[in-house]
């Protein structure tokens, strides 16, 4: 049968339900969608496809989902380190964004990560920032696969006047973007401390109506709660609850002040927790419960958040930070596996965005979003486990090939629906602007 493409690495590692790991397979690629799983004896047999990559020292496995970032940013990496959250935000962040954030800015800035997400294996990310159209438009000249969050916010910006502004250009992008395959939307409240009842209830309704998730950061740090407390006389979580906001739609960003009675409360609405350890552990915010929250059920996805705030979008890096830290955090080393730390940089960012059925394993029928690790280096061997490899060892200049629904944005490392002499023109000459007046 003539096929498109015909992938055959060493291992295909699936991330299927039994999370099985396939020596000396191919996988087979048609019409964006991966067609079939199978030996590689047979594949040569069955298949004529007009390409063939062989990977003999690589493993191949899904494209990693980085379920929480804000792309723009990646214009404000390393502007306003080692500050405490309030301090790098009110005195650092948002005075650089309400100068410099216009749709330049955020379409020249979001195309600075997705080219470093190519190059670090993520193939879907989830967004949220002011001019998402921008950040649309960029993913759909790379051939990236994303979730544009439609934010609101309570306070005028140079994007728009007010929650009513916001949610009526937010909408009019959902329309724009509905036939793309690449492209789905999700409601971005930015916070509780920075979003009203009214929106919210709006935001709930909306979302419940039209079957789109909710992306809102909840819970980052301990001043977050003890100041809603104050002035709401109940933690975000409760008041969240009470707007009618939790359930499977909603993707909490952080959480790292977290009940037990509030991880049954997730795990009962099935509500997604993102959880962002890098941008934790840099801003002091706090350790979210993981190996907790996945013993009660609860759906937990990995992000990188910005790169004003971590400062790298490299989920391979994530996953390592992720498995480390909850194994401190719970006092037991056997929590957040490798196997586990995959899933939640892959399969659970998926769940959580409502793509499961679409991306985040390499099965029959889902897209081609799939990645390719080298693992021949001195680094990473011997090797007895290749699960545990990239989780443990490998870094991201070991991704080799990235696809997004079969088409291939990186080869051997080179992009290929990017210009990264062009990329770093422009990233120079904002950083000469912005830094000429920071
Ligand atoms: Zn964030």
């Amino acid at each position: 049968m003539e096929i498109e493409l015909l992938v055959i690495p060493e291992w295909v590692i699936t991330v299927n339900s039994r999370n099985q790991v396939l020596h000396h397979h191919a996988v087979a690629v048609d019409d964006s969608r991966i067609v079939d799983i199978l030996p590689m004896s047979e594949a040569e047999k069955r298949y004529r496809p007009r390409q063939t990559v062989v990977l003999a020292q690589q493993a191949l496995l899904p494209g990693l989902v980085n379920a929480h970032t804000h792309a723009a940013m990646a214009l404000l990496k390393g502007l306003a380190d080692d500050l405490p959250l309030m301090e790098w935000l009110q005195n650092h962040i948002w005075p650089a964004e309400s100068r410099w954030a216009d749709a330049q800015f955020v379409y020249d800035g979001s195309r600075l990560a997705i080219a470093e997400m190519i190059r670090s294996g993520t193939t879907c990310f989830n967004d949220m920032y002011f001019f998402p159209e921008q950040t649309a438009k960029a993913v759909q000249e790379a051939g990236i696969r994303a979730c544009i969050g439609l934010i609101v916010i309570d306070f005028p910006t140079a994007w728009g006047t007010g929650p009513e502004d916001y949610l009526q250009k937010g909408l009019a992008l959902h329309d724009q973007v509905a036939d793309d395959p690449l492209l789905t939307t999700a409601f971005a409240p930015h916070a509780p401390y920075t979003v009203s009842d009214d929106p919210l209830k709006q935001v709930s309704h909306l979302a419940c109506e039209m079957d789109m998730p909710i992306h809102m950061h909840v819970h980052e740090t301990a001043f977050e709660v003890q100041q809603a407390l104050a002035q709401h006389d109940a933690v975000p979580l409760a008041r969240l609850d009470n707007l009618g906001l939790l359930d499977k739609h909603f993707l909490a960003v952080h959480m790292t002040q977290l009940t037990d009675e509030e991880i049954a409360l997730l795990a009962e609405k099935g509500t997604h927790v993102i959880h962002c350890p890098e941008s934790n552990l840099k801003l002091a915010s706090g350790f979210c419960p993981v190996a907790k929250l996945l013993a009660a059920g609860v759906n937990v996805a990995l992000g990188t958040d910005g790169n004003a705030s971590n400062n790298d979008l490299d989920m391979l890096g994530e996953m390592r930070t992720a498995a480390l830290i909850a194994k401190a955090v719970a006092h037991d080393a056997s929590v957040v596996s490798a196997v586990q730390a995959l899933r939640m940089a892959t399969i659970n960012g998926a769940t959580a965005l409502g793509l499961a059925d679409t991306i985040g394993s390499l099965e029959i029928g889902k897209a081609a979003d799939m990645i390719a690790v080298d693992l021949s280096a001195l680094e990473t061997q011997p090797l007895y486990d290749p699960v545990s490899q990239i989780v443990y060892c490998a870094n991201r200049n070991q991704v080799t090939h990235t696809w997004v629904a079969g088409k291939a944005l990186m080869t051997q490392r080179e992009l290929t629906t990017l210009n990264i002499t062009e990329l770093l023109a422009t990233a120079q000459a904002w950083q000469q602007k912005i830094g000429a007046t920071s």
